[in-house]
């Protein structure tokens, strides 16, 4: 056969089962592609870390979690799964760590934080009061019961060390803890932003003002280096630039908005002006930000965000809160009765955001 026709005939047999000459399915088997790229473990720079005298992150595929050494054992936050927390104990065996897990911190009840925790044995289990509420019909990844919990912000120290948790729900999910080392410089606030990437958010489903405001409370914060539960971790600066980032990219949004006056026809009813408003928005930004990991994989879904947010008007200053939550049917499992009376008491007397957990260190 014709060396050309040969060509031709393998080509159709590539082509031809796969649909790739589909040119929009090629096109969305792209954006999938993008989408997976956004978080490979190759972004985030793996292994164990030293970031400060008492603090590691250890980051394995698209997870970023810390140890922080006090003088009763480990304190871990997140496990998230059970490769993940494996790795992390042999990762600390070859650093010539061996002191055992005191402490785990669930920053919040996503199962994709949670998972492997019996691995990691702690002692004590630190989380939101409401994280077991989510847990009913939750498969087998390793959960540990809390038995510390908390609503609100909440300080304690552990073994020599302060800690801050920081109420961020309104930033992602109902029972979402930041936690801050004060003495150590030390921020983690997991699935909030990722320094140095386009990301907007890790959910859709939280209203922008609230997302906003959660990391104004962050921004509010002391610490020299933030440390992202996927992907990476950067200095003061580096979560300052991602921040201002974030900032004009909802400001940019809005201004298209603005200007296409959604109040006089929604612009996804007709082609022309949906085009114009995303061609605007990835013009004015890809000269800005167009070299930042995951620009291509999240600008339009970026756009589509701050799009349906204004659209529906999902842009209220009022944020879900922990106290919101507090109302709902009670928590299962083993927690402190003491810290839901206590946020209960809260509740009724009108306290609103501060304390209202048990108290005292874990130590
Ligand atoms: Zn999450």
């Amino acid at each position: 056969m014709h060396k050309t026709l040969v060509s031709i005939v393998l080509l159709g047999a590539v082509l031809a089962p796969s649909g790739a000459c589909n040119v929009k399915r090629a096109i969305m088997l792209g954006a999938v592609e993008s989408q997976v790229d956004f978080f490979r473990h190759e972004h985030s720079g793996g292994g164990l870390t030293r970031i400060s005298e008492r603090v590691y992150t250890f980051a394995h595929a698209s997870d970023r979690g810390i140890v922080v050494l006090t003088d009763v054992g480990l304190v871990v936050s997140d496990s998230f799964n059970a490769d993940y927390a494996t790795r992390l104990r042999e990762a600390l065996t070859l650093e010539g760590v061996d002191a055992p897990v005191h402490t785990l911190i669930y920053s919040h009840h996503h199962l994709d934080h949670v998972g492997g925790a019996a691995e990691l044995a702690p002692q004590v289990v630190i989380a939101h009061a409401n994280v077991s509420r989510y847990w009913d019909d939750a498969p087998d990844v390793g959960l540990v019961m809390p038995t510390r919990v908390f609503v609100g912000d909440h300080a304690f120290e552990i073994g020599g060390v302060r800690f801050e948790l920081l109420d961020v729900a309104a930033a992602h999910a109902p029972t979402l803890y930041a936690l801050r080392i004060p003495d150590e410089g030390i921020l983690y606030a997991p699935d909030t932003l990722v320094p140095n990437a386009f990301l907007f958010g890790f959910t859709p489903d939280v209203p922008v003002d609230g997302f906003l405001s959660a990391i104004d409370k962050l921004s509010s914060a002391s610490f020299d280096r933030f440390v992202a539960s996927h992907l990476g971790e950067g200095s003061r600066a580096d979560f300052d630039r991602t921040v201002a980032m974030l900032r004009d990219v909802r400001a940019t949004a809005q201004a298209i908005f603005a200007e296409a006056d959604l109040r006089d026809g929604n612009i996804h009813y007709d082609p022309a002006r949906a085009k114009d408003g995303f061609a605007k928005f990835y013009d004015a930004l890809r000269p800005r930000y167009g070299d930042w990991h995951g620009f291509d994989a999240n600008i339009l879904p970026t756009f589509i965000r701050l799009y349906t947010s204004e659209l529906l008007g999902d842009v209220s200053p009022t944020p879900r809160t922990a106290q919101r939550d507090a109302l709902l049917p009670s928590v299962r499992g083993a927690i402190d009765p003491l810290a839901v009376a206590s946020a209960a008491r809260a509740i009724d007397s009108g306290a609103g955001g501060g304390g209202g957990g048990c108290g005292g260190g874990g130590g």
